[in-house]
């Protein structure tokens, strides 16, 4: 037995494990997401529940420790003080991190 046994490459004529031709998934591109995306983030975030990464604690945005002496604004857990969410505007552009908030749930307008 040799080295290179231990990375043999399936032959092509085993069909329980060789690769089959299928369709590759469709997709859009994202200006498909934008109708959804400008009613989400129209809304009033005040009421949205947030769940820290964190910690996993569920609250109202409301309820969240914001920070403004900062580069920008940074909202943290009340409960752990993790980062939930930075916000930094510069004259032309948003920079916005929500990878502090697992889901932020959002009633939708009637
Ligand atoms: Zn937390």
């Amino acid at each position: 037995m040799t080295s290179t046994d231990d990375f043999a490459v399936p032959e092509s004529e085993d069909q329980d494990i060789a690769a089959e031709p299928h369709d590759p998934i469709p997709y859009v591109d994202g200006n498909a997401a934008a109708g959804a995306l400008s009613e989400v983030f129209r809304i009033d975030i005040i009421a949205a529940l947030g769940r820290c990464r964190h910690c996993g604690s569920v609250r109202a945005f409301g309820e969240t420790m914001v920070f403004t002496d900062a580069p920008g604004i940074v909202v943290r857990c009340r409960d752990c003080q993790g980062v939930l969410l930075r916000l930094v505007q510069t004259p032309t552009k948003y920079w916005l991190d929500l990878s502090g908030l697992s889901y932020l749930e959002i009633d939708r307008e009637e």
